[in-house]
């Protein structure tokens, strides 16, 4: 099941010769290079229902020749094997759309990963200017050799924005603690490696987290020592303080913004946020700022964790240069010189709430070469720390059945839908010489759209867009010239994680229409900053109008009538599943993230924000995090 088949492994062979054939620009033979290699490594990264998902669609496709050309697929000859493809590619319902698409996203990241081919782009990795020898510490386990036992005053499972930050206020506290982290310890040595080995390692399910809906959206997340903050992209805001309002007036928190203050001032300083350099924005962001001067918008350089940030271009791979500040840099390290113990490759599968003291928690290790699963950590904990993250949180309280009379476990759940477009200009850009998110623009923000710098290496822009072949072929051939640039919405609508029968967990997430408009809106205003700036030709993410050539395309934008399923959409930011709120039968947890109804097993981590906020969560989850560790620290000495 995890593997392919010698079947699905031929048709595969087929399906990538006409994907991506020789071309004068990449003159690359897919048969002489490792693509199917590295697929087959990728697919057993895979969640369980993806991997389903892929062999029933190999089913499909194949068999599916039978109608195209009375043949299988791979029976077909290459002329007709091209037809099928065009056939399919023309295909309007959406879940056999969706099919393809997946496959073919799957087939572009490996595809323009291997450095034959990224290499004929002109893409090379920046240079690793900091090597370290590996940092010992005798309270971080990153592999036990047998099974562990241990009483402490505070567990805390996960060790990501919200987690390391509780974790090291109350070690500095001078109390026990006892981090769980399911995924693996990786430094700056890991990350001279290619994107995508470090997607596959550092990034749950091999990057593949989609949510289920209208459209599918991926929705990725990190699973390493310092959560998904090793992998962000850096950008810092603190909580809009109309937000805040909300949650105090729709979910009676009643926290004031000068209560916050002190955590938000103590967690810029330790982060060290300061505004991104001029020098170091790359080509990318000089060509949004001349647009938004041409059209009299206001810009300017994003705040971000990343001190001397020498621009290398793949904060999401793990930051080779140590400037960006991610959590196993200053909050994990900090936690453990005050004493607190890391155990890494550590999922934390079985809680027991107890009256007379917080939990038992079960973990079980997993060896991170072999996938194995071998020794267990059995841990009594005064106070438990739920920090595992949005879309896992609420997975660990469902399984071990926490709040069964609660509904909103696993609800409200919002993501921050993201869009970006590609421009490509007449010279080159070189995208990935500079910070891929270092600039922004603050009009509409009010209105739920957050303009923000989005590049990616070339495999991850190639899996994004979904144009045609030929289309896609010339995009990624140039892709020296193109420069790309996004926003993330505030969410309308809400979604939900559900777990199956089976354990498997299900996101569910629809676009709210009301969103389209922002998408709608939001698309457009870029494609005229790229215009302005002197864009040849703008890839939209739109499927009805993948292209645009023009001002003259934009008045075709506006008439179109848009459906949910034409936006190619990601998401980084899942929050809200277990939501806050003074009331247990409104929200999960009460204002300082103890839930409701279970005294000493709290929740710190994004999932406790009511609402979307519309920017970027990180510093956010912090501070909360931070406030809800002087909380327990409180109660502990008391
Ligand atoms: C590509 C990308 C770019 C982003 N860029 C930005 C940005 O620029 N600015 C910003 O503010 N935000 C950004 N974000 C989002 C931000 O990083 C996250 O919102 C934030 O890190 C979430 O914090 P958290 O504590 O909720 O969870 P995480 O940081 O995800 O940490 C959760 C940790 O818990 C572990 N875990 C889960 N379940 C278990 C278990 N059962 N046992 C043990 N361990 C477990 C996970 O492995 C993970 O390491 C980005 C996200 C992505 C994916
Ligand atoms: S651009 Fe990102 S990866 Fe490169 S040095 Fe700056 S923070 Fe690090």
């Amino acid at each position: 099941m995890k593997n392919l088949s010698p079947t699905e492994i031929r048709i595969l062979k087929s399906f990538l010769r006409v994907l991506l054939p020789r071309s004068n620009k990449i003159p690359v033979d897919v048969d002489e290079i490792k693509v199917v290699e590295s697929l087959e490594v990728q697919f057993k990264a895979l969640p369980r229902l993806i991997r389903i998902h892929f062999k029933l669609g190999f089913r499909i496709f194949q068999w599916g020749g039978l109608l195209y050309g009375a043949k299988p697929f791979t029976w077909l000859s290459p002329a007709r094997q091209v037809g099928y493809l065009d056939f399919w590619e023309r295909i309007h319902f959406y879940p056999l759309r969706m099919m393809l698409r997946l496959l073919i996203s799957m087939c572009y990241v490996n595809y323009y990963s291997q450095p034959e081919v990224y290499q004929c782009l002109g893409y090379s990795l920046p240079p690793v200017t900091v090597k370290r020898e590996r940092a010992e510490s005798n309270n971080l386990v990153i592999f036990p050799k047998k099974d562990i036992f241990l009483k402490t005053e505070v567990c805390v499972i996960g060790s990501g924005a919200g987690g390391a930050v509780a974790a090291k206020h109350l070690a500095a506290h001078g109390h026990e603690v006892v981090i769980l982290e399911e995924g693996d310890f990786f430094d700056v040595n890991n990350f001279n490696e290619e994107p995508y080995d470090i997607v596959r390692k550092a990034y749950r399910d091999g990057g593949f987290e989609t949510t289920i809906g209208f459209p599918l959206i991926i929705t990725p997340t990190g699973r390493a020592v310092g959560g998904t903050t090793l992998i962000n992209s850096g950008t810092c805001f603190r909580l809009p303080e109309n937000v805040l309002e909300k949650w105090n007036e729709q979910w009676g928190l009643d926290i004031s913004y000068k209560e916050l203050a002190p955590y938000f001032e103590d967690v810029e300083k330790t982060l060290h946020i300061e505004e991104a350099k001029e020098d170091v924005l790359g080509n990318i962001g000089l060509k949004v700022k001349k647009g938004i001067e041409v059209l009299g918008l206001q810009g300017h350089p994003l705040r971000r964790n990343a001190p001397g940030c020498q621009g290398a271009g793949r904060c999401c791979f793990g930051c080779p240069t140590e400037a960006k500040k991610s959590t196993n840099l200053n909050y994990i390290p900090e936690a453990l010189r005050h004493g607190a113990q890391l155990y890494a490759n550590c999922r934390a599968e079985t809680i027991i709430p107890k009256y007379d003291y917080g939990a038992e928690v079960i973990g079980t290790f997993v060896d991170p070469k072999t996938g194995q699963k071998c020794h267990q950590i059995h841990i009594k904990a005064e106070i438990l720390i739920l920090a595992g993250g949005s879309l896992q949180t609420p997975l660990l309280i469902k399984k071990n059945q926490l709040l069964l009379h609660n509904s909103h476990v696993g609800r409200h759940l919002t993501i921050h839908p993201a869009a970006k477009v590609i421009a490509r200009f007449d010279e080159d850009i070189e995208g990935w010489k500079g910070i891929p998110q270092g600039y922004c623009m603050d009009e509409w923000r009010e209105a739920g759209i957050n303009f923000e710098g989005a590049f990616t290496p070339p495999a991850y822009s190639a899996a994004a867009v979904s144009v045609s072949r030929q289309q896609h072929r010339s995009l990624m051939e140039n892709y020296r010239q193109c420069a790309s640039f996004g926003f993330l919405v505030s969410d309308s609508g809400q979604g939900r994680v559900v777990r199956l029968p089976t354990g498997d967990p299900l996101v569910l997430y629809n676009l709210h229409r009301q969103d389209l408009e922002k998408f709608k809106k939001g698309i457009r205003l870029l494609c005229q900053i790229f215009f302005a700036a002197g864009a040849r030709e703008i890839y939209t993410g739109i499927h009805p109008l993948p292209r645009v050539n023009g001002m003259g395309d934009l008045v075709i934008m506006d008439q179109l009538k848009m459906k949910r399923t034409d936006l190619d959409l990601g998401a980084f930011h899942p929050l809200g599943t277990c939501r806050m709120g003074s009331k247990p039968n409104q929200s999960v947890v009460g204002p300082f993230g103890e839930i409701h109804g279970l005294k000493n097993i709290f929740i710190a981590d994004g999932s406790v924000f009511p609402s979307s906020l519309g920017v970027n969560p990180m510093v956010t989850i912090m501070a909360f995090a931070a406030r809800s560790a002087d909380h327990v620290h409180r109660r502990l000495t008391h």
